[in-house]
């Protein structure tokens, strides 16, 4: 199969057809036509062979995180996904590797009506990169640097799935069959919050997806907005496999393994009865509250400061004794 024929196969069928695209793939360049009066949000994720997953990972799990890593993206900045583009490097023209990565990515793209418009194909080691683009309006685009003092703090869904399951897939914890099985989706298929992201416009003051861990990306928002925090280790919402099986990894895995891509954003007390009034599908926790004072401080079940044993970041600042 030739470069073109593999272009033509492969990517310019597709289950998407957005009016926005006047010309898609086959040209030197998209034409895409943004909405009048909002602000284009860009964003791209390289996903490497060895380094961002396993050789032998699952084409169909891959090709939907390849996206899903783009749409949290434009999810955590309250913007609305259209288009993307694909830049493709592969060892060897595999088809039976291609109809699988494929399935995984144009399933996720036609859930969120996103269209692939382009991209580049080349031989080299396996590498994979995704460029999305969404629309927000300017205003209530979600900054990391919008959070003020007295904001609260949320996050949707659970956290620390994903990494249970990797720990688990590494041989560095044990779960049973039927627990891995209910995780490993979390790892493999995770869900963009993009619904979830457009609904905050207005509501929130900042946020960030996590995909870094909890305190690493809570921390660029503490960093961005120059503010701090305390939060509460019993608030943090894990599910009920997280909570049961994995014991005290559950809440390291939370705080600091990543990979979940659900949102943490910040919201002013006058706006969490709107946030409530939203019933979220996915849920939504208020787990501590933005402080003026720099740093950020967390508070075990006992009211004690909590240490993590892995913190995988610089911006976490030890929490004094006797500080709660
Ligand atoms: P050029 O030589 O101008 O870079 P290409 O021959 O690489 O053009 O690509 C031809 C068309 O196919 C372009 O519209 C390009 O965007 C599209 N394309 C190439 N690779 C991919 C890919 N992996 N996914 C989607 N579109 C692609
Ligand atoms: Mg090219």
């Amino acid at each position: 199969m030739t470069e073109f024929e593999l272009i033509r196969h492969f990517f310019a069928r597709q289950p998407v057809s957005r009016a926005d695209v006047a010309t898609g793939i086959g040209d030197d360049c998209a034409l895409l036509r943004p909405p009048v009066g909002q602000s284009l949000a860009v964003t791209s994720d390289l996903l490497v062979s060895g380094v961002h997953f396993l050789p032998d990972v699952d084409p169909v799990s891959l090709g939907h995180k390849s996206l899903a890593v783009n749409l949290s993206d434009l999810a955590a900045m309250g913007a609305e996904p259209a288009w993307f583009l694909l830049n493709l490097a592969l060892p060897e023209a595999d088809t039976a590797w291609l109809e699988r990565f494929c399935r995984g990515m144009f399933d996720l793209a036609r859930q969120y009506d996103v269209q692939l418009v382009g991209g580049d194909t080349s031989r080299g080691s396996l590498t994979i990169g995704v460029e999305a683009h969404g629309f927000v309006p300017e205003t209530v685009a979600l900054r990391r640097s919008g959070a003020r003092a007295g904001d609260r703090i949320y996050v949707t869904g659970t956290l620390g799935d994903a990494a249970v399951a990797l720990q688990h897939r590494l041989g560095k914890q044990r779960l049973s069959e039927a627990d891995f099985a209910a995780l490993v989706e979390r790892l493999d298929r995770p869900v963009p919050r993009v619904r979830e992201g457009m609904a905050l416009r207005g509501i929130a003051t900042g946020a960030i997806d996590i995909s870094d861990g909890l305190l690493a990306d809570l921390g660029h928002i503490l960093e961005m907005s120059r503010v701090g925090a305390r939060i509460f280790l019993d608030k943090i919402p894990l599910s009920p496999i997280g909570r049961v099986h994995a014991g005290r990894f559950s809440w390291e895995a939370a705080l600091a393994m990543g990979d979940d891509y659900e949102l943490c954003f910040t919201v002013p007390p006058e706006n969490t009865g709107t946030l409530e009034k939203l019933r979220l599908a996915c849920g939504v926790r208020c787990i501590g509250e933005i402080e003026a004072e720099p740093g950020l401080r967390i508070v075990d079940e006992s009211g004690k400061p909590y240490r993590p044993t892995f913190t995988g970041h610089d911006h976490f600042v030890k929490t004094k004794q006797g500080d709660t």
